[in-house]
């Protein structure tokens, strides 16, 4: 099962880096063909610049899924205040929504909430969850990023009412390379990897992440990560 998977993997990772390199090479070689205006040039280095810092990000993710694989990507947990983590998360929410047009609320307890975790990389999940929000709801939508204490975990929700996620796919959003419509949501930049690696971030906290969702409605991703009981540093 495990050589069937990481077959699949390296199947799955050179398509998702076959096809922006082709999409560049393609712009390029329409751009040269023939002389062009100024204009014709811009559009096409920047369509060139776009899918060349997609395909960054791409290798970003599938470097850092395989540093998890081979055990040398890791997190450091620290005793932190939780509410500092989605405070910060809550900045860039907030610069997301903006740029899509969208409402953002956050809603931060007054008591802290310690956790044991890497602040860095429980953001970077936040971010991914957020960022997903972002692009799966129509503009004039909402997102809320809130954060409470219950039954000794610390709960993190991100919620939107955008376009859902069908009854059928919603045991598959964690997989790697998963999108629901592959043509639209490479669209919008995604190669399916973001929620994977939210998921490998949360369990390494040894906390849980699950979802939520409606098609026409919105969805609730929810992260929880244990309290700290015993502060010790
Ligand atoms: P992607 O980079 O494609 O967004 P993810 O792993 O982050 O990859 O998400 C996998 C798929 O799950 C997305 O392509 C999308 O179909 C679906 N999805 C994730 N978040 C949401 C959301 N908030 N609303 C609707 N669909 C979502």
């Amino acid at each position: 099962a495990a050589v069937k998977r990481m077959k699949q993997f390296t199947a799955d990772a050179s398509h998702e880096l076959r096809a922006p390199v082709s999409l560049i090479r393609t712009t390029a070689e329409v751009a040269v063909m023939r002389e062009r205006t100024a204009p014709e040039y811009r559009d096409a280095l920047e369509d060139i610049l776009e899918e060349s810092e997609r395909t960054s990000q791409v290798i970003d993710s599938l470097m850092l899924l395989a540093r998890a694989d081979s055990g040398t990507e890791s997190v450091e947990l620290h005793s932190l205040d939780a509410r500092n983590v989605v405070r910060e998360a809550a900045e860039q929410g907030e610069k997301l929504a903006r740029t899509h047009n969208l409402k953002f609320a956050s809603e931060i307890p007054q008591a802290a909430i310690l956790v044991r975790a890497d602040a860095e990389a429980l953001r970077r999940a936040l971010l991914i969850l957020m960022d997903n929000a972002a692009k799966y709801t129509p503009t004039g939508g909402s997102v809320q990023l809130k954060l409470v204490a219950v039954n000794g975990f610390a709960s993190i929700s991100v919620a939107d009412n955008g376009i859902g996620i069908a009854p059928d796919d919603l045991p598959h959003v964690f997989d790697r390379f998963w999108r629901a419509d592959k043509a639209r949501s490479r669209e919008r930049g995604g190669a399916g990897l973001g929620l994977s690696i939210a998921k490998w971030i949360v369990d390494m906290h040894g906390g849980v992440i699950e979802v939520q969702s409606e098609p026409g409605k919105g969805s609730l991703f929810h992260i929880q990560v244990p309290l700290d009981h015993n502060v010790t540093d």
